[in-house]
């Protein structure tokens, strides 16, 4: 595929799509964003940039169109907070942008297609420690995802096999493993824990607080990946042969509270954490990358503490910036 290709990113509205576009821009691509909204936080350096509602087939034709490759990310998405209160609208709104995404694709002669999927596809049955076993990608069976958004994840993951084996359609899927960086949500429902903890521990450190608010224990653990070697694994990913659904994520293991005295300790402060009731997802989560090192040759390379540090400068910005509008007392560190 020469780099002059034409590639199409939907969501390129959002986080992982916006850097994404500005990587494949470097890498010189052709590329076209399609998103029913432009990025927030910063303008899309996409060549051609399309407002459409990917859960319109004739929007999704149109998305399509003329291009040799698409990077499939639009999805109706957030936090634990987000996705495990909003079950009939994830299923009902991913379910139509995914088929009609794909359908399209086949229709316009697209060659390649890579679905971004996520670790939520794993059965909650191997995720019920805080002490995990890592998941290696054939762990996802018997099926027992957590939520209605991994069901879904699921489906079109096997909806991009059969694709390929009925119509020939080189399809790629990538499992996520927490994403986190900056230009991505950081207040207002969708964010995630990354991005929400940085919030919090900002605020606090403004507002002069001494505590921030966990969700649950904190005992809960997971594994975060740094938005720049999440793009990067996804080019990877679509120039190679590997069509089964692969993991992409870092490796190492850390609790909730573990995460926020890390980005407290980022941000210069000591902080006490009250742990309140909230949605947790599932008790323990871990990528297994021995296939993504087999198949990329490559793994994510960007620590929590490098990621974390750019993240959180960025979030204290526009927390600095939202509490300029706002009076003191209004902005509480929970
Ligand atoms: P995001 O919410 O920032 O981006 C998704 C984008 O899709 C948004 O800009 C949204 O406006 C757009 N979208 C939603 N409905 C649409 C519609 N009907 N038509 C067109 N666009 C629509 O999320 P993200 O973190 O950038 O995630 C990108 C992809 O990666 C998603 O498919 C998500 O499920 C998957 N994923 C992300 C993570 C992560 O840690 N961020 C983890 C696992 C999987």
């Amino acid at each position: 595929m020469s780099r002059q290709a034409r590639v199409l990113v939907t969501g390129a509205g959002g986080f992982i799509g916006h850097h994404l576009v500005g990587f494949l821009k470097r890498e010189g691509y052709w590329v076209r964003g399609v998103d029913v909204k432009t990025p927030e936080y910063a303008r899309s350096e996409a060549d051609e940039f399309m407002r459409l509602d990917l859960r319109r087939q004739e929007s999704c034709a149109e998305a399509t169109r003329g291009v040799e490759e698409v990077y499939a990310l639009a999805a109706d998405m957030g936090g634990m907070g987000f996705i495990s209160s909003h079950h009939s609208q994830i299923l009902r709104n991913n379910t139509l942008i995914d088929v009609q995404t794909l359908e399209a694709a086949r229709v316009n002669g697209v060659k390649r297609f890579l679905y971004t999927s996520s670790a939520c596809v794993y059965p909650e049955y191997r995720q019920m420690s805080a002490e995990v076993t890592p998941l290696k990608e054939e762990d996802v069976y018997p099926a027992q995802p957590q939520d209605a958004y991994g069901w879904e994840k699921l489906i079109t993951e096997r909806l991009c096999m059969h694709y390929r084996q009925d119509y020939g359609l080189e399809t790629r899927v990538v499992r996520f493993h927490n994403i986190f960086g900056p230009l991505g949500s950081w207040d207002g429902g969708r964010e995630k824990a990354p991005a929400a903890l940085c919030r919090k521990v900002a605020v606090a450190k403004l507002v002069e607080a001494k505590e921030i608010e966990i969700w649950g224990d904190g005992e809960q653990t997971r594994s975060f990946c740094y938005i720049d070697d999440c793009v990067k694994g996804l080019h990877k990913l679509m120039r190679s042969s590997h069509a089964e659904p692969l993991n992409l994520g870092q490796d190492r293991l850390i609790s909730i509270n573990g995460l926020a005295d890390l980005i407290a300790e980022i941000a210069g402060v000591r902080l006490g954490k009250v742990h309140v009731p909230g949605p947790q997802g599932v008790r323990g989560r871990n990528s297994d990358n021995t296939r993504l090192r087999e198949v990329l040759g490559w793994a994510p390379a960007i620590s929590l503490e490098e990621g974390l540090g750019r993240t959180y400068a960025w979030i204290e910005e526009q927390v600095r910036a939202k509490l300029a509008d706002r009076p003191r007392s209004a902005a509480g560190a929970r």
